[in-house]
Order: C-alpha cells, then sequence, then structure tokens
C-alpha cells in the first residue's frame, strides 16, 4: 500500500475515532458509536500491517489471537459492577504498551535527535506511571488491597526524592540516549504511579481512573511521535483530551480539586471515613405500608444507586414504576454523575430496562424539585444522597454536589443492612423522622413493593 492510501485510510480510521466519541455521549447512539470505533481500529490495524509488511507476521497474529481472546473473554464475562476494575486494567496495559515501545526504540537506536529521546524519556516516564497506578487502583477497587488512603511516615520525601530522581534520570537519557536510564526512569516510575494512588482513597478512586485514562492517551500521543505515527498521535489525543475532561467534570461533580484528591490525605488524612456500622434506631417498614405511601402520593421521583446495579433490579423497577404511573402518580428518575460505579452507570443500568430518557432528570434539573416531591425512593443509593456532603467539613464527601432527597415529604431507603456506601460513612439522613427503611435484596424489596401496589 502507497504512503499516500495509508494517510487516507488514517484519517478515515481517525473520523472513525471521532466520530465514536461523539456517539458515545448519548446512551441513543452509544452502540453505534462503540461499532464505529471498534471498525475505526481495525481500519489502522489492516494499514499498520499493509504498510509495514511485518516480517515477524506469525508472531504478530499469534499476540493478536492471545490479546484478543483474553479481551473478548473479560468484556463478555465481566460484571456490569466491576466495569471501572476492568477500564483501570485497560488503562494500566496502555500505558505498558507505550512505556515498552519507547524503550524498544531506544534500544535499537532509531534516533539520537534530543528532541526524539526527551519524547522517548517521557513516553517511559508516563507510561510507567500509568501502568503501575492502574494496577493499584484495580486492587483497590476489586478489594484486594484497602480501598482507604494508605499513607506511610516520611511519604512526602519518599515522594519529592522520586520526582526528583525521575527527572534526572530523564534528563540523563534525553542527553544520552541511555537504555540502562531508560530502564532506570521506568523503574522509578513505576513507583511514582504506586505513591500518586496510593493516598487516594474512597470515592475518589473512580476520579484517578479517569485521571489515568488520560494519562494512557497521553502516553499513546507520545509514542506515536516516537514511531512518527500520525494516527496514534490522533488516537491518543483524543483519549487524552477525553480522559481529562471527564476527569474534570467529575471532579466538578464531587465538589473536589484533583490536587485535593491526589494530594488531601498528605495533608492530613480527611478521606478517611467510618465502617461501623450504628446501633441508633431507625424507622423501617414493610411493603404494604409503602406500597400505601407510594401508591396514594401525587409525585414520586427514583433515586437510583450502585445497589441497583448489584441487585440487578432495574426491570422490576420499571414495573414499579410503571404500575405507579398506572394509578396516575408521577414519576421520574434523579440521575446522580457518581451514582454507581463508572460515569453514566444509572443511565446505561435505566436504557437496559427501557426507561424512557425524558423520565430521567440530571442532578441541576431535578434538585429543585424535591420541595414538590412526596416520596424520594432511594434504591441502593447511599452517598450521592448523604447531607454529610452539606453539613460535615471533615467528611470525605464534604463539598459533593448531592441530590437533596431530605426536602422531599417522605425518603424512602431500600437497602440491605445498616452498612454505609462507597465512601464508608454514615448517613444521618437514613435516622431522619421521615425516613423509612426497607431491608432486603432492591430486587426482592421491589417485587414485594410491586405486588402490595397492585393490590391497592
Ligand atoms: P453507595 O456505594 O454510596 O451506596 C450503595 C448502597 O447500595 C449501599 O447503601 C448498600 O447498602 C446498597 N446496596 C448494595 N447492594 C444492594 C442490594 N443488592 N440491594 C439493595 N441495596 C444494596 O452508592 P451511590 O450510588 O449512592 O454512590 C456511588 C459512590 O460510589 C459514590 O461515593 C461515588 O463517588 C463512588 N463511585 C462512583 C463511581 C462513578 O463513576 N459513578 C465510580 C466508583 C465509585 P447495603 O450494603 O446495606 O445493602
Amino acid at each position: 500500500m502507497s504512503e499516500n492510501w495509508a494517510a487516507f485510510f488514517y484519517l478515515v480510521a481517525a473520523v472513525c475515532f471521532i466520530v465514536a466519541l461523539k456517539g458515545l455521549s448519548s446512551p441513543r447512539t452509544a452502540r453505534l458509536g462503540n461499532v464505529v470505533g471498534a471498525a475505526g481500529a481495525l481500519v489502522s490495524v489492516l494499514v499498520v500491517m499493509a504498510v509495514h509488511r511485518p516480517d515477524r507476521l506469525v508472531w504478530i497474529l499469534i499476540a493478536i489471537a492471545v490479546g484478543g481472546a483474553i479481551g473478548t473473554l473479560a468484556a463478555q464475562r465481566v460484571a456490569m459492577t466491576a466495569m471501572p476494575q476492568m477500564v483501570a486494567l485497560f488503562n494500566g496495559v496502555g500505558g505498558a504498551a507505550g512505556a515498552m515501545v519507547a524503550l524498544l526504540e531506544l534500544a535499537e537506536g532509531t534516533s539520537d535527535a534530543v528532541p526524539h529521546l526527551a519524547v522517548t524519556a517521557f513516553t517511559v516516564l508516563i507510561g510507567s506511571i500509568t501502568f503501575s497506578g492502574s494496577l493499584l487502583t484495580f486492587a483497590k477497587l476489586q478489594e484486594i488491597v484497602t480501598g482507604r488512603p494508605m499513607v506511610f511516615p516520611g511519604m512526602r520525601w519518599v515522594a519529592a526524592v522520586s520526582v526528583a530522581g525521575s527527572l534526572a534520570t530523564g534528563v540523563w537519557v534525553t542527553l544520552t540516549g541511555s537504555v540502562l536510564g531508560a530502564v532506570l526512569l521506568a523503574a522509578l516510575t513505576l513507583g511514582l504511579g504506586l505513591l500518586l494512588v496510593l493516598p487516594v482513597g474512597g470515592a475518589d478512586v473512580p476520579i484517578v481512573i479517569s485521571l489515568l485514562n488520560a494519562f494512557s492517551g497521553i502516553t499513546v500521543t507520545a509514542s506515536g511521535y516516537v514511531l512518527s505515527n500520525t494516527l496514534l498521535i490522533v488516537a491518543g489525543t483524543l483519549v487524552g483530551a477525553s480522559g481529562t475532561l471527564l476527569t474534570k467534570m467529575m471532579a466538578d461533580a464531587m465538589g473536589r480539586s484533583l490536587v485535593n484528591i491526589l494530594f488531601g490525605a498528605f495533608a492530613g488524612g480527611s478521606t478517611l471515613g467510618s465502617t461501623t456500622e450504628s446501633d441508633r434506631p431507625v424507622r423501617s417498614g414493610g411493603p404494604p405500608d409503602i406500597a400505601i405511601q407510594l401508591g396514594y402520593a401525587r409525585k414520586v421521583v427514583v433515586v437510583p444507586g450502585y445497589g441497583l446495579a448489584v441487585a440487578q433490579a432495574q426491570h422490576t423497577m420499571r414495573d414499579l414504576t410503571d404500575a405507579l404511573e398506572s394509578r396516575g402518580v408521577e414519576v421520574t428518575y434523579a440521575i446522580h454523575p457518581v451514582a454507581g460505579r463508572m460515569p453514566g452507570h444509572m443511565n446505561v443500568l435505566l436504557a437496559e430496562a427501557d426507561v424512557p430518557y425524558d423520565k430521567l432528570k440530571e442532578m441541576t434539573e431535578v434538585n429543585p424539585e424535591f420541595r414538590t416531591t412526596d416520596v424520594a425512593l432511594v434504591v441502593g443509593a447511599n452517598d450521592v444522597v448523604n447531607p454529610a456532603a452539606h453539613t460535615e467539613p471533615g467528611s470525605p464527601i464534604y463539598g459533593m454536589p448531592i441530590l437533596e432527597v431530605a426536602h422531599a415529604a417522605s425518603v424512602v431507603f431500600l437497602k440491605r443492612s445498616m452498612r454505609p456506601g462507597f465512601a464508608g460513612i454514615e448517613n444521618e439522613l437514613l435516622y431522619d423522622q421521615k425516613t423509612t427503611l426497607l431491608f432486603g435484596d432492591a430486587k426482592e424489596s421491589l417485587s414485594k413493593l410491586l405486588a402490595a401496589v397492585k393490590n391497592l
């Protein structure tokens, strides 16, 4: 294939990636966006094969088969609730691949121009940070290690020395093209990635996944420069830019600054929550009482959260809201940007149950409506409705905008126990006079409520 045709197909692939990103911005078009993006990736791989006529084709095909098989199996098997872990792993392998490409290029001595060597060193640096940081994030989310902030005495100094050492080694590699220096740089920055993620805890972990996603994009961009491949530069820039925007949006949605997320624990561990269950009295109700509350309400706002995904209760919830609507109750869904365990988690779940999009209301739109709401039905959500975000300055979620369900005339929580949510902190709203709890798995509770509403 000629250079010109290759450039043309790279352009086609780049347009596919942009169209894919646009498609992914709405649940209606997300599936199509995904297919278009995958088609762009396929075109890219085929063009690279055609242009470079690889001499180790068999090895490459074996690698593609093994990687493809692992990816397909993982994508098919992963539970919806474990999706963030998978994204963390994907980010990590992206970073590792970029760093290894840079190391190999250096070993082959492709170029000794200082700008080229500087980008090569940068690729090793950012790729290694992404790899180790992502693995630790995975371990935190998978609860292989504690999800709480981890700091040790003198950590600030270790971090400062590691940063200085990495920069100095980076300069050494840039000036000399030393392979040994690059390996040392990789080792130092692998440590830096761990130091970056160790102090991050609780509800801030998802923001770090998004940040590492942006890092993996930057790694790909830099490796595109190292390999003189335009498509890698375009694709990496798209991932880097969208990851950075998502990180900013998530941090804003939680009322946090990135500096506070990354370095907050150094400054005094304010992100430590309490995971103890309280033995204070709460008001729990049975399905028949709560069905009366719901069935005779004028307006009900459903607040879905992580527990809805765990229970896979979205279809039952849809049936319940249909039953309520057929009784003339006005029902809407309040969507918090970080409800669940990944951005858009609730939108995906509700789309699975064919909940019409116009029934989903964003936080800013729905918050003023709680004052005129009879029942806020909180299904497996906790942190995103926790008033501590407004009232407790020491709390890990302080400053995070929440769904203000406390303004509704009454609140019903469906959950299994008094255990706290992801951030590991108590929710005072559970003890409020206007709150009723229905304990149990959300799917079972919703089925019981559905039966009781039908019997009204
Ligand atoms: P939370 O984790 O705060 O609360 C989930 C609630 O669901 C818990 O109270 C739990 O209580 C209940 N629950 C769990 N399983 C079930 C079940 N089978 N049936 C009924 N209830 C169940 O979830 P939220 O959605 O309110 O908040 C999301 C949190 O996760 C935030 O802190 C957010 O920052 C964080 N996060 C968000 C990400 C995102 O991008 N959206 C990614 C990662 C984290 P019990 O155990 O008693 O049943």
